[in-house]
């Protein structure tokens, strides 16, 4: 019995999981957990009710990087501001850009925007092209299936159930396409604050008429208002803005042209599984259907 109480806290400190992941936003961690399974233990860096453009490099986050074998992060830029501050402050070697225990979502397929002549001086915070791949399911299919790939080669003992789950969450988002296409379809489409849910206009062939913002970064003015009204008067669509981008301008255009507003956010709830994600898409597939 002595014995046995000698051994027990070395028991209890064997993990029960094969690699720690940082996932930089709810979608992100959702996708590690989808794909991981009971193999990954995920913690999610930035929570789904903030600008993930925004965000600071914080000390829990330093933390949390320390301590994990993947990060797992939209990528194009969209973490620019605080990731490698928070990578850097880490000092964990394994996990920086290039080294296989870091992996982008963006990097995975191809992205709208790429290749234009964004311009940084005029604000645009893409110039890299539009990194808001999470809110296409599509997109996020063939992510899960490269995110499988690299989990495997972290842990190769692992990696048949990596492959599996990812063939698993393609194989729902498979399964719920037509439901979504068919709910939205010949809908008059959409107006955003920002390119952050063009993705899910392009997968559900609706069409983008325009953003709030001038340029990705920059907030809306009183002629862009203006020009859009004059643009969009007399057709049918819907202006759909985050909860956290300023209402103001989607409100004065609103009233202008006649089209409901829709709050929608941009990820799932924090520590979300598939379920959760596909729940965000049916809510955003719910406001774009006006018929
Ligand atoms: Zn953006």
């Amino acid at each position: 019995m002595k014995r046995l109480l000698f051994l027990l806290p070395l028991l209890v400190a064997v993990p029960a999981w094969a690699l720690d992941v940082a996932a930089t936003t709810s979608s992100m961690g959702m996708l590690a957990r989808a794909v991981g399974g009971s193999q990954v233990r995920v913690t999610e860096l930035a929570p789904p009710d903030r600008d993930a453009h925004l965000l600071q490099a914080k000390p829990s986050m330093l933390r949390t990087l320390r301590d994990a074998q993947l990060v797992v992060a939209v990528g194009a830029e969209l973490e620019i501001g605080w990731l490698p501050a928070a990578l850097g402050g880490a000092a964990n070697a394994a996990i920086l850009p290039g080294r296989p225990g870091y992996f982008e979502a963006a990097a995975q397929v191809p992205l709208l925007d790429a290749g234009q002549a964004a311009d940084r001086a005029q604000g645009d915070v893409h110039p890299a092209g539009n990194p808001h791949v999470n809110l296409d399911p599509g997109r996020m299919a063939i992510v899960a299936r490269a995110l499988a790939e690299r989990l495997a080669r972290l842990d190769a003992a692992n990696a048949a159930g990596y492959r599996e789950r990812a063939q698993a969450f393609a194989a729902a988002v498979e399964a719920r396409s037509s439901g979504w296409r068919r709910q939205a379809g010949g809908s008059g489409g959409a107006l955003l604050y920002h390119k952050d849910a063009a993705y899910l206009l392009h997968y559900l062939s609706l069409p983008l008429h325009g953003t709030l913002e001038p340029v990705p970064g920059v907030a809306p003015t009183a002629s862009h208002l203006e020009a859009l009204a004059g643009r969009l008067k007399g057709k049918p669509g819907v202006i759909v803005h985050t909860p956290w981008q300023p209402p103001a301008g989607a409100e004065k255009l609103a009233s202008l042209i006649g089209w409901k507003v829709a709050v929608l956010p941009l990820d799932p709830p924090a520590g979300s599984d598939a379920a959760g994600y596909f729940a965000l898409i049916d809510r955003w597939v719910e406001a774009l259907a006006t018929k």
